[in-house]
């Protein structure tokens, strides 16, 4: 049995090793564009490589993925996060996991994750070819011909596609697997950035640039008319009127907001337009565990202790300094004048405020977003063997597939457990 992988990221690797762990005696090739493996890997997580997730309940694992949870399900119960942890440790990478359940190698280099696919491949079975860009792939009768930029054609038995997505090009991921699959009979959803930070039409946002907040609730509802809903309806799965919130840490940026919080929103809103003309509002709430009442108790208290202070000092007390200024500023009130001239109804506005503070989001952050929401349709896909329903020996996994998850491990876990099951049905199946 011939096999040939396109694309050494994370799926791909993971669906040699598999394949080759299945079946020792199965030929593979493993065809990568780039000088060496797993490039996105290495520089995942910052550089340390969040290769997974400390969430053990599998049910839980799978609502990190706004698309493709369902989907997931056999494939994450056959290589769980539990299972990728011990993997990676029986080959060689000790693994912890911090107090947010990621997951890192102890040596904070994603080198040594990826350093465990370059020794599996060594044994001569395997077929690693570098700097070798696959331009199409043909259906024959009995197999596949592999068309390469840097050669001539082969013809394979099977071919796994781990093309990944379209995020960070110039990692190498730059979409070629979706016309591959689409030239085999397959259909894509619309491709959208996910994971990205979000640009807001608040300039004096830049002020504010490094203020991080530890919990928040960020929160939008896309208010559209019938007709534009309709209109989004076709442009994506996410594109909608229904309200999406989450709660977590974020920070202020130079031009709008980042950080985990953030990404999680950006995930959920993958797909409603956004531009200067059309902006989509997002409100924060500073204290998500508190009710508005609490908060303005607190605000009173803290008025009422200090009557000489100015209303940024007092309000600085419950929020950072710079933030509290803006604060009052949006609530119409003077930051340095004194909290005893601050009346009930400005504190009611104060706290108002802190718990819906309304930013408007006029971009993403263009060509930075993490993963690409959108890819190969999963009703084209056996999700118990990860192989094409429309081109029999031809299997998929990784981001090429529309599946995408939050951050926290959760991308480069899907990657894992659907490139394994690919690698271990494409051996098994004859
Ligand atoms: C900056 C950044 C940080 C991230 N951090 C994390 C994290 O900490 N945790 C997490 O879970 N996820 C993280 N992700 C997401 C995660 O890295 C990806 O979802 C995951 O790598 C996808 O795996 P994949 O194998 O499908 O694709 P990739 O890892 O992108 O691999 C695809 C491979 O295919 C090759 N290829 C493409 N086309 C061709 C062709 N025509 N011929 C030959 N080779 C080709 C590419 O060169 C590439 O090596 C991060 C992403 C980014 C961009």
């Amino acid at each position: 049995m011939k096999i040939a992988i396109i694309g050494g990221g994370a799926a791909g690797t993971m669906a040699a090793a598999a394949a080759h762990e299945t079946d020792p005696q199965a030929e593979i090739i493993i065809l990568e564009k780039n000088d060496g493996l797993g490039k996105k890997v290495i520089i995942s997580g910052g550089g340390r490589c969040n290769l997974t997730t400390g969430i053990k309940d599998i049910k839980t694992v799978l609502t990190k993925y706004p698309r493709g949870g369902k989907f997931l399900t056999k494939a994450m119960h056959r290589f769980s996060p539990e299972s990728v942890w011990a993997w990676f440790e029986s080959h060689g990478v000790p693994l912890k996991v911090e107090k947010d359940l990621r997951v890192f190698p102890v040596s904070n280099d994603g080198k040594d994750v990826v350093g465990v696919f370059g020794k599996i491949f060594r044994d001569p079975k395997i077929n690693v070819r570098f700097k070798v860009q696959v331009m199409g792939i043909k259906k024959e009768p009995d197999g596949f011909e592999i068309l390469v930029k840097e050669g001539k054609p082969f013809s394979v038995d099977k071919v796994i596609l781990t093309t990944g997505g379209q995020a960070y090009r110039q990692t190498g991921s730059t979409g070629d697997g979706y016309a591959f699959a689409q030239s085999l009979g397959h259909s894509l959803t619309p491709l959208a950035p996910s994971l990205s930070a979000l640009f807001t039409r608040e300039k004096w946002v830049a002020d504010l640039a490094g203020v991080s907040i530890e919990r928040a609730g960020l929160a939008c509802r896309p208010e559209r008319s019938g007709a534009e809903l309709k209109d989004l309806s076709k442009k994506g799965p996410s594109a909608s009127s229904e309200r999406h919130s989450v709660v977590g840490p974020f920070i202020f940026t130079h031009k709008g907001i980042s950080g985990p919080a953030v990404f999680a929103l950006s995930s959920l809103i993958a797909f409603e337009p956004i531009s200067s003309d059309d902006p989509l509002p997002v409100s924060i709430d500073f204290f998500p565990d508190r009710k508005l009442p609490e908060v303005l108790e607190s605000v009173w208290f803290h008025l009422d202790k200090y009557p000489k202070k100015s209303l940024t000092n007092v309000i600085g007390a419950l929020l950072p300094k710079s933030l509290a200024f803006r604060v009052c500023l949006s609530a119409g009130l003077d930051p340095e004048s004194p909290a005893s001239a601050c009346n009930k109804k400005g504190a009611e506005r104060l706290a108002q405020i802190m718990k819906g503070f309304m930013l408007h989001t006029i971009s993403r952050s263009p060509g930075e977003e993490f993963v690409t929401a959108g890819g190969v349709d999963l009703k084209e896909v056996d999700p118990s063997t990860m192989e094409s329903k429309i081109c029999p020996g031809l299997y998929l996994a990784g981001e090429i597939l529309d599946i995408d998850g939050f951050t926290g491990g959760f991308n480069l876990q899907s990657a894992w457990a659907t490139g394994r099951l690919a690698g271990e049905s494409a051996v098994s199946i004859h």
